[in-house]
């Protein structure tokens, strides 16, 4: 009953997470109507795809020259202490408290009890091979930084078995987040405190 570009925009666009059908046709309708933001959003998804790469180390999206991002790049950070993070905007959060002068290690996603593939996609084979190219061939601190969720603390244990012959030391913040919250949504003091608080 649409036309063919109409219900294929549709179906990528209720692909994305958190869109269900009904949202993704509001929006593509939204996006007929309004020619300024439709072609403003072509233009900024084509820059996307044009200057956007993926850090060969912790995973973050990055923009520029090099190989690595700016906080892999960057000498002053510590290669040998190394945060692990589900999801990039964790990154950001953490950085926004100016306190950890590591670098990062993004999952991408957590353990999903009922889905045994994704404890292998992890990217636990890149983070152990970077650990490897350390001078000490083994990390000073890996901090476990996952939301104190069901998932979050069965992928916890599930890392602290799986790297505990690559650090020295193991910690895990997330705790002074209340039970089941993300991250994500924490204010700066409360990472702050969970920073300070690691154990
Ligand atoms: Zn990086």
């Amino acid at each position: 009953m649409y036309p063919l570009s109409i219900k294929n925009l549709i179906e990528v666009i209720s692909r994305l997470p958190s869109i269900g059908k009904r949202q993704a046709f509001r929006l593509v309708f939204y996006l007929i109507r309004h020619n300024e933001i439709r072609h403003e959003l072509i233009l900024k998804l084509n820059d996307l795809n044009k200057n956007i790469k993926i850090c060969h180390q912790c995973f973050l999206p990055f923009e520029g020259a090099n190989n690595l991002c700016d906080i892999c790049n960057n000498p002053k950070r510590l290669s040998n202490i190394i945060c692990i993070v589900e999801k990039e905007i964790d990154v950001f959060s953490i950085e926004q408290t100016r306190l950890f002068s590591g670098t990062y290690h993004i999952l991408g996603h957590l353990i999903n009890p009922s889905d045994i593939n994704s404890y292998n996609t992890l990217r636990l084979d890149v983070l152990e091979k970077r650990i490897k190219n350390l001078p000490e061939k083994i990390a000073e601190e890996i901090i476990i930084a996952v939301n104190p969720t069901t998932e979050g603390d069965l992928t916890a244990m599930y890392l602290e078995r799986k790297l505990k012959n690559l650090a020295k030391k193991i910690t895990r913040i997330g705790r002074g987040i209340p039970t089941g919250g993300e991250i994500e949504f924490a204010d700066e003091e409360t990472i702050k405190n969970s920073l300070f608080n690691r154990r």
